[in-house]
């Protein structure tokens, strides 16, 4: 591609100068910092999350800040692209594993109120916190599922892209993105 722009930019006069059609936009690539408004609809049609709320998602690109998937196809896009992707599991939330399933004796929850099914817990791994969902309560004994909520589950996400600009170093240093839909701090 550097190739192809350098014998096209080597011409022999300078009619061009009268001829510059377009800006050739900044390109999503490593340490850009990329604005995007989406939906993200599961394969039935229901949306799952969306950024009509909240505006635009601001991330760092290329430092796994969203899920491997939707960065490959943000690879290389610019301002004002869009783009339609749906998104394997492999490349999401991972496949469900039911391993993640475990019965607990219901005391050893920390317990302020009742426990439901649906209810949510913060658990401690050797990998960090995970989120558990209680899905089955029974005399003493509780079962929970560790398994992320969209585990197993295609994505599809509709992005567009409203913004790309270069980290600056100190967002290079701190792994994320500063400013309005970024860490702000
Ligand atoms: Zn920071």
């Amino acid at each position: 591609m550097i190739k192809l722009l350098y014998m096209l930019g080597y011409v022999k006069d300078v009619k061009w100068r009268k001829h510059v059609i377009k800006r050739i936009k900044m390109k999503i690539s490593k340490h850009s910092v990329v604005s995007f408004n989406f939906t993200l609809t599961h394969d039935d049609g229901t949306v799952l999350d969306s950024s009509d709320k909240g505006g635009p998602l601001v991330y760092l690109h290329g430092v796994g800040a969203l899920i491997p998937g939707l960065e490959k196809e943000l690879e290389g896009k610019g301002k004002g692209d869009k783009l339609q992707a749906k998104i394997a599991p492999s490349e999401a939330y991972g496949e469900r594993n039911d391993q993640m399933i475990q019965t607990v004796p219901k005391n050893e929850l920390p317990a302020e109120e009742e426990i439901k099914a649906g209810m949510q817990f913060q658990a401690d791994t050797p990998n960090g916190p995970i989120v558990v969902t209680v899905v089955e309560v029974k005399d003493t004994e509780v079962t929970l599922d560790g398994n992320h909520p969209l585990a197993g589950v295609n994505l599809n996400f509709d992005v567009e892209v409203t913004d790309v600009r270069d980290a600056t170093q100190e967002e290079i240093d701190h792994g994320h993105a500063h400013g309005p839909g970024g860490v702000e701090h």
